[in-house]
């Protein structure tokens, strides 16, 4: 193995770790990165919707070669009950711009071209090397990291752990606690090959337009959930996610969710005819804010969803990756240029800049949000999107009946539903979430 020492090891080559690898790489530090796949990319899933202002950050001009599939010009927020869909949605022309701001991606294509980028800043990659454990020297400083390949350990001045939301080295090491059910999220995604001109005319789009849907509804069974359909170049990524502790609590599995979506009225023709080729499932840190373990340490930082930096309430999470991981190697590359040993003090500074990025703000002002939806999730996921459809019916049916009475029996419904108190107590609830 490698004999050498290195300023920096990242340990995972998803988002949050090519991004602090090629940080630290162009300013010059020697960096080795450590991926268990066969190639970045192998092990990852997301929807996946990209933020190209955290990427510019780090990559200003990615437009020119990254493999983008289309820009989104339209996204629609439905809630469904099991024949029906009651929906927001919002299209813009103003989105066709230069720099379009949300492009849907393939990671195992994007992250493919994400560590080229990262070698060729200059720092080494290998790939079907598994991290098994963190060395530490007898001050318990991490100093460095042990693989599956033959070969002793491999020394750094600074470990960066970005292995995701199911990585073990954290908690092994007693850096973290493995997350609890009731904080990830287990998610189903399939990937269904279609035309392009038949994606682009089920969902009026041209050229590069992307169009996304995100559901919730009676299609997660009650449970706290969200179903998405994201519109790639040749092909649509379809699927569903809900807590862990849910679906054990439901005794509910995800691919029996996922065909349920499929095969939902409203999503069926958009993917009628469709040839599925990819089946993937992963889990998404839902913990929020409070979820937050101790980022840094003697010789190490975690990031991305090793740290549970995900925005469940906003479905984001790989800028939430991309962003803590450059401004963790933004920080080890201060501490490194003024001579200073990568100490958790001198560490601590990482979460000092986390703390002033909208990762951190966004994180904190929900921080009670995981919480609302999964107590009595019930009521948000199945009762409501039932009367919304039953009072959006009630309203359209010309019937002869007076709509004063349709009014009335539409109320009726609600309070026979949930009562007055109940309907109160869930608007506040909500209210207060979204304050
Ligand atoms: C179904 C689904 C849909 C999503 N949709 C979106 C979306 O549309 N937009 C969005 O912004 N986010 C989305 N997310 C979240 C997003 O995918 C994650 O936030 C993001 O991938 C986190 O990046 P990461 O680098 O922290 O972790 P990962 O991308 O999971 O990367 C971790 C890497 O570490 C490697 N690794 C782990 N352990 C070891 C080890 N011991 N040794 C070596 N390598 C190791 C893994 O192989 C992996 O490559 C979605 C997630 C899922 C599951």
């Amino acid at each position: 193995m490698i004999e050498e020492k290195f300023d920096a090891i990242v340990i995972g080559a998803g988002m949050s770790g090519n991004a602090a690898a090629y940080t630290m790489a162009s300013q010059g530090l020697k960096v080795l990165q450590l991926e268990r796949g066969e190639y970045p990319g192998s092990k990852n899933v997301q929807g996946a919707i990209m933020y190209a202002n955290m990427l510019e950050k780090i990559i200003p001009d990615f437009r020119d070669d990254a493999p983008l599939e289309r820009h989104l010009v339209e996204q629609r927020l439905w809630v469904m009950d099991d024949t029906s869909h009651t929906g927001i949605h919002y299209r813009s022309d103003d989105f066709n711009e230069a720099k379009p701001n949300r492009y849907t991606i393939i990671r195992a294509q994007f992250d493919k071209w994400f560590s080229r980028k990262v070698r060729e800043a200059g720092a080494t990659v290998l790939c079907e090397t598994t991290v098994t454990e963190l060395v530490r020297d007898a001050k318990d400083r991490v100093v460095g990291v042990r693989t599956d390949r033959a070969g002793g350990a491999i020394f750094a001045d600074v470990v960066v752990l970005a292995e995701g939301v199911s990585g073990l080295l954290g908690p092994r090491a007693g850096l973290r606690e493995i997350p609890k059910p009731q904080t990830v999220a287990l998610a189903v995604k399939e990937m269904h090959f279609l035309p392009e001109e038949v994606i682009e005319q089920r969902f009026g789009l041209k050229g590069d337009e992307g169009c996304v849907i995100e559901a919730v509804g009676t299609t997660s069974r009650g449970m706290a959930g969200l179903g998405f359909l994201y519109t790639n170049k040749e092909s649509i990524s379809l699927g569903i996610g809900c807590l862990v502790s849910d679906f054990a609590a439901m005794m509910e599995s995800p691919y029996v969710l996922l065909d349920a979506l499929k095969n939902h009225p409203s999503i069926r023709p958009l993917i009628a005819g469709s040839e599925v080729k990819e089946y993937a499932a992963h889990l998404i840190p839902e913990g929020g804010y409070k979820a937050i373990p101790q980022l840094f340490g003697d010789g190490w930082v975690v990031v991305g969803d090793a740290a549970q930096l995900n925005n469940a309430v906003h479905r984001e999470g790989s800028n939430l990756a991309m962003t803590s991981g450059r401004i963790a190697a933004e920080a080890i590359v201060k501490v490194k240029s003024r001579n200073g040993p990568m100490t958790k003090r001198n560490l601590a500074l990482y979460k000092a800049m986390l703390d002033k990025s909208f990762v951190v703000k966004d994180l904190r002002k929900y921080k009670d949000m995981p919480a609302l939806l999964h107590t009595n999730s019930c009521n948000f996921f199945a009762t409501y999107p039932r009367l919304m459809s039953q009072a959006a019916q009630n309203f359209m049916r010309v019937d002869g009946t007076p709509k004063i009475e349709k009014e009335k029996a539409t109320t009726a419904a609600f309070i026979k539903a949930r009562s007055r108190w109940g309907l109160v107590s869930d608007a506040v609830r909500l209210a207060f979430a979204w304050r």
